[in-house]
């Protein structure tokens, strides 16, 4: 049986890889850096609480819209008020326990403030209290979370009292790539940079090398989450790796979403190749059905990388520059 505590024991890691020993893997140290709690959850965990079983996609899809009409299908209105979003908040502490992430980025949108009557506070406290209940263990990076078709002066309205509190760490921009520009957002992630978060926004999934460049320096983005179009540019890749923009990646979700033919083509090789610095992450373990644990494993399988290079990106992800809650 294969151990591993925290950094101290990398080499087993690698062992667990070699074996195929899932069990072993999952004991291992890791981080998820790149998490949508709104569809990070245990589904067992899930199933007991709720008498529901979501099952994960079982066919690639080919756009959001596609994404969306599986989302609405599978979870309906679940997680669609406070409680809800409550739930699958803790289903996503509990899933990370099962996973064995010891380093976990989650946290809310801003827009969920409407649920407790402009209440930043009474919102975080409920956060806290589920992770000091469910997986106190695990060091977690609160993260803020901006949805990109949401109005702007909504979103600085209700961004506001959140960084008022001094609590949150990470800021992270998601949905459509395409819904409004990256410069829009300006002010707001100045704001949040002014406030000492680090900032992350969801580029180059859809969207190509360019424009992730283009949020990188409107934006003055610490990482980016997924940014796996940069591979198409070795210019862009130079930039990133010149500037240690960190890409938080979730090499499931791109093949299940028809960003990346298959694994074995994933062009994250090619971004570490080029000194980019990248992560392994799960994006919405309810839809793809992966853990870090079983991302690693997969990519080791399927040839990608060796035992020692995932060790390596392990590492990445275990190493970040902000000390945890
Ligand atoms: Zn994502």
């Amino acid at each position: 049986m294969w151990r591993c505590y925290g950094l101290t024991m990398a080499p087993d890691f690698q062992a667990a890889l070699i074996t195929g020993d899932i069990d072993a893997v999952r004991r291992c140290a890791k981080s998820d850096l790149h998490n949508h709690a709104m569809l990070g959850g245990a589904r067992d965990f899930l199933a007991q609480r709720t008498g529901r079983n979501i099952a994960p996609l079982d066919r690639k899809l080919g756009s959001m819209a596609e994404m969306h009409a599986f989302v609405q299908g599978a979870v309906g209105e679940l997680f669609q008020n406070r409680e809800g979003r409550l739930l699958a908040f803790e289903a996503t502490l509990v899933q990370a326990r099962q996973d064995g992430v010891t380093r976990l980025e989650i946290g809310e949108d801003v827009w969920a403030i409407t649920f407790y009557e402009g209440s930043a506070a009474e919102l975080t406290r409920n956060l806290q209290q589920l992770h000091a209940l469910a997986a106190p263990d695990i060091a977690w990076v609160p993260q803020l979370g901006l949805s990109r078709h949401c109005p702007l002066a909504a979103i600085e309205r209700w961004l506001r009292p959140f960084l008022e509190l001094g609590f949150y760490q990470t800021l992270d921009l998601s949905g459509d790539e395409l819904a409004q520009p990256i410069e829009a957002f300006k002010p707001v992630f100045r704001r949040a940079k002014d406030a000492g978060l680090r900032v992350k926004a969801h580029v180059g999934e859809w969207g190509g090398a360019e424009d992730v460049w283009r949020a990188v320096e409107e934006l003055a983005l610490d990482e980016v989450q997924h940014g796996i179009a940069a591979a198409h540019s070795p210019a862009v890749m130079r930039f990133l790796a010149d500037n240690h923009i960190r890409l938080n990646i979730c090499p499931t979700s791109n093949v299940m979403l028809g960003r990346v033919a298959n694994l074995a083509t994933h062009p994250i090789r090619q971004l570490y190749d080029a000194g980019v610095p990248v992560t392994v992450n799960t994006d919405d373990v309810l839809v793809f059905g992966q853990g870090v644990s079983e991302e690693f494993l997969s990519l080791y399988d399927a040839g990608l990388f060796s035992a020692a290079e995932l060790d390596d990106i392990r590492h990445t992800g275990l190493t970040d520059p902000y000390p945890p809650r």
